[in-house]
């Protein structure tokens, strides 16, 4: 019987995984429905880490245009406190 060992990296074990599955596609070019604003937390929480943190396009799957929209809401949004800069843990 043969042992196949995964293959490892140069910086050994990746990390694990802990966002929703990929979006291949910018949410907001296939659904006309969701509007970017700063005004509607909601929407732009899903944009963000658990941790507060705008999440970078290869994960959302957004466009360069709508993700450099939800950018500038979120910023927008965290100046009038919809949104928080950080969240602390515990
Ligand atoms: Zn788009």
């Amino acid at each position: 019987m043969i042992t196949t060992t995964a293959p490892r990296g140069p910086k050994g074990p990746r990390p694990q995984k802990k966002f929703f599955h990929r979006r291949k596609f910018c949410r907001f070019c296939t659904d006309s429905n969701i509007k970017i604003e700063y005004k509607d937390p909601q929407t732009l929480r899903e944009f963000t880490t658990e941790r507060g943190k705008i999440m970078p396009r290869r994960i959302t799957g957004n466009c360069a245009k709508h993700q450099r929209e939800l950018t500038v809401a979120i910023k927008r949004a965290r100046t009038i406190a919809l949104l928080p800069f950080v969240v602390s843990e515990g």
